[in-house]
């Protein structure tokens, strides 16, 4: 089978920029777990759908059309860029991702890629669900307070018009909804090696991880 990485843990981890430049390292493909449940989130919302109600999830689902070209992430023909990045459609993710059918629906997309090429991929249940044979499985962490900042300087390098305490609240609340869900719970696989990124920079990351998977 391939080679593939799991890079799992918590909003503002540090996951997506890792996990890309891991992925061109040893080029792999990389995929963003993620942005597959924002994707989802995002035509609830713009169906006007309800989140919560089981039925429009499941019609939804059957309509839900996402590709992934080149590494952009389209929904039919839009391509979906800063739109699912708002702490709005982080939350609507994070519902939608309670549902087993949603999960299936992301597994299946996932596991199809990684049939092909080798993958990193990012998200919550990599190493414990999508991949259970990942050859390599990290659980990245960091203090709340140094993922809230990260998210903030990310979103204000935007121009977006945030506050740190309303983005540690967000955070705060959606690692509690992902980790206590019944179904799919953010939790380091047991055989995942666990990096504490607080107060390292990306290079420092990237060259932890780098030795790990040589190693
Ligand atoms: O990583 P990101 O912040 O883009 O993920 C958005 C939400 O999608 C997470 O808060 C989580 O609820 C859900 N998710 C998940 N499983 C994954 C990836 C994301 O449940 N593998």
């Amino acid at each position: 089978s391939n080679f593939n990485v799991a890079i799992d843990g918590p909003a503002g981890s540090g996951k997506s920029t890792i996990a890309k430049k891991i992925a061109q390292i040893f080029n792999l493909y990389y995929l963003d777990s993620g942005a597959l449940y924002r994707a989802f989130g995002y035509y609830l919302k713009k169906k006007n759908f309800d989140l919560n109600n089981e039925n429009d999830i499941i019609n939804a689902l059957k309509t839900f059309n996402v590709k992934i070209i080149n590494g952009d992430y389209y929904l039919f023909d839009e391509k979906l860029d800063f739109q699912i990045r708002t702490p709005e459609i982080g939350k609507a993710a994070s519902i939608v991702a309670k549902n087993p059918f949603v999960r299936e629906k992301v597994n299946e997309i996932l596991r199809n890629i990684a049939k092909k090429h080798g993958v990193v991929i990012d998200g919550r249940d990599i190493g414990t669900v999508v991949l259970p044979d990942a050859e390599v499985k990290i659980f990245l962490t960091a203090s709340i307070q140094e993922r809230a900042e990260r998210r903030y300087k990310e979103l204000i390098g935007k121009g977006k018009n945030v506050k740190l305490e309303d983005i540690l609240k967000d955070i705060e609340k959606r690692d509690k909804a992902d980790s206590t869900r019944k179904i799919a719970p953010l939790k380091p696989a047991d055989d995942a090696i666990i990096v504490d990124t607080t107060g390292k920079n990306i290079e420092t990351v990237v060259k932890e991880i780098k030795n790990i998977i040589l190693n």
